[in-house]
């Protein structure tokens, strides 16, 4: 069966870090988090995470960067 919640919740700043407990946050969890496989591949921090291991905390799921986007900009900034 598949899992309902994202396996990434555990170390998510969504759920505890700078991103718990903001206005989005039980939206956020909704979409995404907790939407099954559907809701976490359309998550950024989800995308990025896949296909390099980390992503920066303040990136929001919803974020208008494209994953290249923000592996590009880790990248210049050393943290890949
Ligand atoms: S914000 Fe994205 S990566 Fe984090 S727990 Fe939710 S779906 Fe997973």
């Amino acid at each position: 069966m598949e899992a309902v919640l994202c396996p990434k919740t555990p170390k998510c700043p969504i759920f505890h870090g700078i991103l718990k407990g903001t206005e989005y946050t039980d939206t956020y969890k909704k979409l995404y988090c907790e939407a099954g496989e559907d809701g976490r591949l359309k998550c950024r921090r989800f995308q990025v995470a896949e296909k390099v291991g980390i992503c920066p905390p303040d990136i929001l799921p919803n974020s208008v960067k494209t994953v290249d986007e923000i592996i590009e900009k880790m990248k210049k900034e050393g943290i890949i």
